[in-house]
């Protein structure tokens, strides 16, 4: 099924164009066991969930122009001013004053490395990623958190030297932009789409 569902932002309202919902005919559950007696129905629907960024619209943007965003806290009433987070969050954890928007991808590229991971045989209805899904935690020099990401080439280990790749051609304005491969990769073995 194809649709077209767009949507802009004009004086300051929500503009929608196309189509947002659709009721699909429901069908009957029988019960093939007794007579087919009727046990109840299907209730399909679909639908196009508005999904709001706000303050964390630059990170994804970001994203599609190769760059990984982290937010720091610089009040300089915090008792942990200073501090980075990633991923990339809007107020501090520490003093809930609003974070700066900060431009880590050097930092990423030159200090990422695997801190654990895990394989996964199986996902959930809607993932997108190729299975097996090797869902890697990366940790970063200088930044209080870490970050739950997936490794693209290649295979997880503690410890693993990784740098970061962006979606830039075709980008889905998701974390699905960003992916990691091991220090090294060349570009030819990254997937379509991604870039250094
Ligand atoms: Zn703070």
């Amino acid at each position: 099924m194809s649709r077209f569902a767009e949507v802009q932002v004009k004086n300051n309202q929500y503009k929608i164009k196309g189509d947002f919902h659709e009721l699909i005919p429901n069908t009957p559950i029988r019960d093939a066991d007794n007579g087919h007696r009727l046990m109840g129905i299907t209730n399909p629907r679909m639908l196009v969930h508005m999904h709001s960024y706000g303050g964390e619209a630059v990170f994804f943007e970001s994203l599609s122009q190769g760059k990984l965003m982290a937010s720091r806290c610089d009040n300089p009433k915090c008792e942990y001013k200073g501090s980075i987070w990633q991923p990339f969050r809007i107020a501090c954890p520490d003093c809930l004053r609003k974070m700066t928007p900060i431009d880590m991808t050097d930092i990423a590229r030159k200090t990422a490395k695997v801190h654990t991971f895990m394989v996964c045989e199986r996902s959930g209805a809607f993932s997108l990623l190729d299975k097996p899904i090797k869902f890697i935690n990366i940790e970063f020099d200088g930044v209080a958190t870490i970050l739950m990401s997936y490794l693209a080439v290649g295979e997880p280990k503690m410890g693993l030297r990784v740098v970061p790749i962006f979606k830039k051609i075709d980008p889905t304005y998701t974390i699905l932009d960003l992916a990691w491969v091991p220090e090294g990769t060349k570009a030819d073995a990254l997937p379509f789409g991604f870039s250094f």
